[in-house]
């Protein structure tokens, strides 16, 4: 075969019936302006966890909407609350309350509870 320089990527689709919204559904009934959203990324730029680590709001939230526990588990612990972006965030998600239910949430499938 030619080599044209560049290689064929697989496809990138995003499976939203393969996931497990449980996380989602939880913040939801907790706090339902994570629904407002709209993934601008505002809180990410302002959040003092973001700093040192690579701990990111905005992907937490579109990671619970896709379903995607693995990753939330492993990072949505970093947060420390300071509650800088609440005051970023242009939608007024409740992004602090947001955490915390995810956190919940976290903790109850790390238990095998829900
Ligand atoms: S409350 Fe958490 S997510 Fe918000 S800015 Fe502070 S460390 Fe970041
Ligand atoms: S700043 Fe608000 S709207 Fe933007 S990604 Fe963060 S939570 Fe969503």
């Amino acid at each position: 075969m030619i080599n044209f320089g560049y290689t064929i990527q697989t496809d990138r689709q995003i499976d939203y019936d393969g996931g497990n919204r449980r996380i989602l559904n939880a913040v939801r009934k907790g706090e339902p302006s994570v629904d407002w959203c709209m993934s601008c990324g505002t809180c990410s730029s302002s959040c003092t966890a973001a700093v040192s680590t690579d701990y990111s709001l905005r992907k937490l939230i579109l990671l619970a909407r896709r379903g995607i526990e693995e990753e939330i588990l492993k990072s949505v612990f970093r947060c420390r609350f300071c509650g800088k972006c609440i005051n970023a965030c242009p939608r007024g998600v409740n992004t602090r309350n947001v955490i915390y239910h995810m956190q919940l949430a976290a903790s109850k499938i790390q238990n095998h509870e829900i």
